[in-house]
């Protein structure tokens, strides 16, 4: 008897990539570096002290950018260890 795999494309196409939106308040931020702590994945300290990330975008005075599945714990590591609040993350869908 012979077994037959599916090898419809759907079959591998089907399992959504999760992604991220990460925010960062730059007026909330004191610069603590709690967050490079435990992500520097995500975050770094710009020259100004404070949380960034070099690809995210500015806006006003948030700075936003996507972050994938791989990231997420530890950001939200981050997010829940930031005593001023000055990071935010949800999930895009
Ligand atoms: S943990 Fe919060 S306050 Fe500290 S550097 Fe990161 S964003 Fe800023």
């Amino acid at each position: 008897m012979i077994n037959y795999i599916s090898s419809k494309p759907e079959k591998f196409m089907t399992k959504d990539i999760k992604k991220y939106k990460v925010t960062i308040d730059s007026d909330k931020c004191i610069g603590c570096g709690v967050c490079v702590s435990l992500c520097p994945e995500v975050f770094s300290l710009g020259d100004d002290g404070m949380a960034q990330n070099k690809d995210f975008k500015k806006q006003d005075n948030l700075l936003v950018g996507e972050i994938n599945e791989t990231q997420f714990a530890t950001a939200q590591q981050a997010e829940q260890a930031c005593v001023e609040n000055a990071i935010k993350i949800e999930e895009v869908k």
